[in-house]
């Protein structure tokens, strides 16, 4: 349930986004208007930035283009779906409703999550791979991985371990906490990003709790291991799908985010 002053956070959110927005208003009074047309925005599928068999024998053709094309253009269509009921929702990044879950209205608030961490996650991951992928990390991100890790060979095997036993569908993430970094694997599309799916008990010094606090978890890398990510290649063999993945990481573009998260 929504506390009162989620509602009246919520509701100011609205009649902000509201009042910048006469078109968005036509729409929800309109009420008669037929509900058949599919909603075509405000977010978009992004392009593969390769071409669908760049990372092969890797991860295949097929299966690129099945969970670019198929699999990630349905989180975007049906993002698009939800966020047509409540028309302030449209004007927010993917970003900012991942972080204000806790404000979307309930009955909008799974679709929300499932399909908003759906888009933002394959946007991410489409990115983290490349087919002059692999290796390992240099420069600053390479001393942070040994920072917290001991060395790159300890923090691989704890990331495939973390992976590996993601429970049915799901991804495992390198985020950043604070400033260390930290390996998590999370359900469904749920996101590092949503600061309310990891909340943080304060405690004083007798043990009582304080506040809860929702730290922001910035993803670095991530690894989709639900099953339509492998399946055609590698049915039902996980572990090979991980090992081969390593090959393609595309570390430049982790060390970028990195390099913008923590500053
Ligand atoms: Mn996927």
């Amino acid at each position: 349930m929504m506390t009162r002053r989620q509602a009246i956070k919520t509701t100011a959110l609205a009649s902000a986004a509201l009042a910048v927005l006469p078109g968005a208003i036509a729409q929800t009074t309109n009420t008669a208007a037929p509900a058949a047309a599919a909603p075509t925005g405000p977010f978009t599928l992004p392009p593969l930035p390769y071409a669908y068999d760049a990372l092969e024998p890797h991860i295949d053709a097929q299966t690129m283009q099945i969970h670019h094309d198929k699999h990630h253009a349905a989180y975007v269509a049906n993002l698009n779906k939800a966020v047509a009921e409540i028309p302030y929702l449209r004007i927010i990044t993917v970003e900012g409703l991942l972080q204000t879950l806790e404000r979307t209205p309930e009955n909008f608030r799974a679709a929300v999550r499932n399909n908003g961490g759906g888009h933002y996650n394959h946007s991410l991951f489409w990115q983290m791979m490349s087919k002059s992928g692999g290796g390992e990390p240099k420069a600053e991100l390479a001393k942070a991985i040994e920072t917290s890790f001991g060395n790159f060979a300890g923090f691989k095997t704890k990331f495939t371990d973390a992976a590996t036993k993601v429970f049915g569908s799901g991804w495992a993430w390198l985020v950043l906490d604070g400033k260390e970094l930290k390996i998590e694997s999370l359900p469904n599309q749920d996101s590092p990003i949503s600061p309310s799916l990891q909340p943080t008990e304060i405690n004083d010094s007798m043990g009582k709790k304080l506040t809860t606090i929702h730290p922001s978890q910035p993803p670095l890398l991530g690894l989709d291991v639900w099953e339509h990510a492998y399946y055609l290649k590698y049915q039902n063999k996980r572990a090979d799908y991980i090992t081969a993945w390593w090959n393609v990481v595309n570390w430049d573009f982790v060390a970028e985010r990195y390099a913008k998260s923590g500053s």
